[in-house]
């Protein structure tokens, strides 16, 4: 089915009887050409642009819970293209670039909202900084702007601007930033594989793989064995424990990362701010919420929810940047399990096993990544080269010591 603003007029009026729904509910066949591990907005992606670029449709997507269930639904929703390094600028840009076709591209309504985002600076190393940062975004073709004080005052009114231990000196801003709505993007990306022929299975956890003569033959699921030509691990923050069934061992460690969101606000905060000195983002999502959350919980685990001395450290730093959310009621909070890699950047590769493949080590930043990640694993699938967008981003970076070290905080992906 294809939407429109008339078909939604009309189901409307037939009291939304009629749709039908957005992907079928395939059993999984006895092989594909390519399966992918995990339909998260990565997995999906993929899949997607395998059917799409490549032609690839013998393809299935094992999901081991319900399909968005994992990070993509979790996340704070923030999208951006304001890295710094050279391996990263041309991989988020390339991203960035796809976010502003992707509704048109789907024919799906991502609720992308390019209100921009604002990083607060409070020193004057900060604002030196911000400036080199924003030249590099800059050569790579991305907008960025400097604000001084009192531009940012004016954009941003609702801020504490004279905090007399952090007052804010400026900003680095980028309008072309935003948020989407992450389920939709799961959603969309779901039903345009699905519509290409891709078979999306959901409750099939991947158990093992089967390698034969160091080649992968297909994988042990909750469903039985399913053969595959290739295989590609899309799981986040469950990327050590996949790959730990194959035999890898990779350096990631997992995390949690906890988000928040305040019952409805009117307008208070026109984008994104991110307040690096406080740990702290927030911004406002259509509904009004105040969406925002800091650090990850400062030791490994893979529940998928927070603890509470976070939730203090979140809120001290808020109330520091922001004193009226004191006044807001806090409607919800979660956590989801973070693949943090040592140098706090991905890794989109091939593996030591022929046809195994690895997209992984999205730390906090993987929702912006969604469909560049999918362009660019799927490239890597398709042709066994590295996408252009992505060739720094390879594994062995850590063996050669080449690393994306965009935080410069070293091998502790707590501090990325
Ligand atoms: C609180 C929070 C806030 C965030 N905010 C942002 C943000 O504002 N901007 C941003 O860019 N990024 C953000 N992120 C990061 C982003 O959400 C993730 O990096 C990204 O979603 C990870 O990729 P994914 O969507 O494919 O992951 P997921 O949705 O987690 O997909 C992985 C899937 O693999 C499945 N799986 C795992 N193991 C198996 C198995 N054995 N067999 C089959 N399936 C398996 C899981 O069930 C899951 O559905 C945030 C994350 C969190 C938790």
């Amino acid at each position: 089915m294809r939407y429109s603003g008339w078909q939604v007029i009309a189901k409307g009026l037939r009291g939304q009887r009629g749709w039908q729904p957005a992907w079928r509910d395939p059993a999984p066949k006895l092989a594909y050409q390519v399966i992918i591990i995990g339909a998260g907005g990565h997995g999906l992606a993929t899949a997607y642009y395998l059917a799409k670029n490549h032609g690839i449709t013998d393809v299935a997507v094992l999901e081991r819970g319900w399909l968005g269930g994992g990070n993509v639904g979790r996340n704070t929703t923030i999208v951006r293209a304001n890295y710094h390094l050279d391996g990263n600028t041309e991989f988020y840009s390339h991203s960035l670039k796809l976010w502003e076709g992707l509704e048109q591209e789907l024919n799906y309504n991502v609720m992308m909202s390019q209100r921009g985002i604002i990083n607060l600076a409070h020193s004057d190393g900060q604002m030196d900084f911000y400036a080199r940062r924003g030249n590099a975004m800059r050569m790579q073709g991305d907008d960025a702007e400097l604000l001084d004080r009192d531009r940012v005052r004016r954009a941003y009114p609702g801020l504490n601007h004279d905090n007399p231990r952090f007052p804010i000196l400026g900003g680095l801003r980028q309008r072309r930033a935003g948020t989407a709505r992450h389920d939709a993007v799961a959603w969309g990306f779901a039903r345009g594989a699905d519509r290409r022929g891709v078979d999306l299975v959901q409750n099939c956890e991947v158990t093992g793989f089967r390698i034969e003569r160091g080649r992968v033959t297909g994988v042990e699921t909750t469903r039985g064995f399913i053969g595959a030509g290739k295989v590609g691990m899309a799981v986040a923050g469950r990327t050590s424990q996949v790959a730990q069934m194959a035999g890898l061992r990779l350096p990631i460690e997992s995390h949690v990362l906890q988000a928040f969101v305040t019952e409805g606000l009117k307008p208070v905060l026109p984008g994104v701010v991110t307040f690096g000195m406080g740990h702290f983002y927030i911004s406002q999502s259509d509904k009004g919420g105040l969406v925002y959350g800091g650090d990850l919980d400062f030791y490994n685990s893979y529940a998928a929810r927070g603890n509470l001395p976070m939730i203090e450290h979140v809120h001290e730093a808020g109330m520091a940047l922001m004193p009226m959310l004191g006044r807001a009621r806090m409607l919800r909070h979660w956590g989801g399990i973070m693949d943090m890699s040592m140098d706090g950047s991905p890794i989109i590769d091939r593996t030591p096993i022929d046809g195994l493949y690895l997209n992984g080590g999205w730390c906090y930043g993987g929702f912006k990544a969604t469909p560049a990640s999918g362009w660019c694993f799927a490239h890597l699938i398709a042709t066994d080269r590295p996408s252009p967008h992505a060739m720094r981003l390879r594994l062995d970076r850590f063996e050669t010591g080449h690393v994306l070290d965009e935080e410069g905080t070293g091998a502790q992906p707590n501090k990325h």
